[in-house]
């Protein structure tokens, strides 16, 4: 098969569910073993019916430092006691994020690092204007001197919060024992069995597949619609169903 321009020959095509011919090429995908994902799109309406939005990162920029090639993140920023790294759960962040350098921005406002999938990035005018209001903290990330980067703020997530789990395919893992859901990729998130004090909130339950693991983070609709208004890029929102 020839590509226009000559490339390697890869290409994605994206499929409504609904689609008539679905069924059709469902089973010739397959057939011919096609790797696939599924996600869901939701509509402004569902969206702002919501209290509750899980945010979903849209851009990753950059690898946290130091020591790109073998990790050195995970010692320089986490207390690895309790942490199994088998399935890469029990990490529990001791020290600034470090970055090589200040974000690229352009015209975004909130970014996620490669590797770390629960944690959120912003400016300071975003972190001002968008998460402060709603008592949301922040915490500097430092460039590998260890000086405070002045365009990139963390955004401090402090409680943690249950969902409902039942039906989520989950592993236990073989080494610790402790259960792990597979990413969430189809419909609503799963409901919050109570409500939170916070605006901003990760899930006790942690999520991925292989070696990762992550907390889903939450906002309310306050912090989603704020985030609306500011125009703020880089990630976009997945309703919670409805307690
Ligand atoms: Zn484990």
């Amino acid at each position: 098969m020839v590509m226009p321009g000559g490339g390697h020959p890869f290409v994605a095509v994206l499929v409504a569910e609904e689609h008539v011919n679905w069924p059709r090429l469902k089973a010739k995908f397959d057939l011919w073993q096609v790797r696939g994902s599924v996600s869901t799109e939701f509509s402004k309406v569902e969206i702002r019916a919501a209290r509750w939005v899980e945010l979903e990162p849209a851009w990753h920029h950059g690898y946290p430092q130091p020591r790109e090639h073998e990790f050195g993140y995970l010692e320089a920023t986490y207390d690895l006691s309790d942490h199994c790294s088998e399935c890469g759960t029990g990490k529990v962040q001791k020290a600034p994020f470090q970055m090589k350098a200040e974000p690229k921005w352009g015209r975004r406002g909130i970014l996620q690092l490669n590797w770390v999938f629960d944690e959120y990035f912003v400016t300071p005018d975003v972190w001002a204007s968008v998460f402060q209001p709603h008592g949301v903290g922040c915490r500097p990330v430092l460039d590998r001197k260890h000086s405070a980067l002045k365009t990139v703020v963390q955004l401090a997530v402090e409680e943690q919060v249950d969902i409902d789990v039942t039906g989520l395919p989950s592993q236990t893992c073989g080494s610790c024992g402790r259960v792990k859901y597979l990413p969430h990729t189809r419909g609503f998130f799963p409901r919050l069995v109570k409500n939170p004090k916070a605006a901003m909130v990760k899930t006790n339950e942690v999520f991925g597949d292989g070696a990762s693991a992550q907390h889903a983070v939450l906002v309310s609709q306050d912090i989603a619609q704020a985030m609306t208004n500011e125009k703020v890029k880089g990630a976009s929102f997945k309703p919670v169903a409805a307690g």
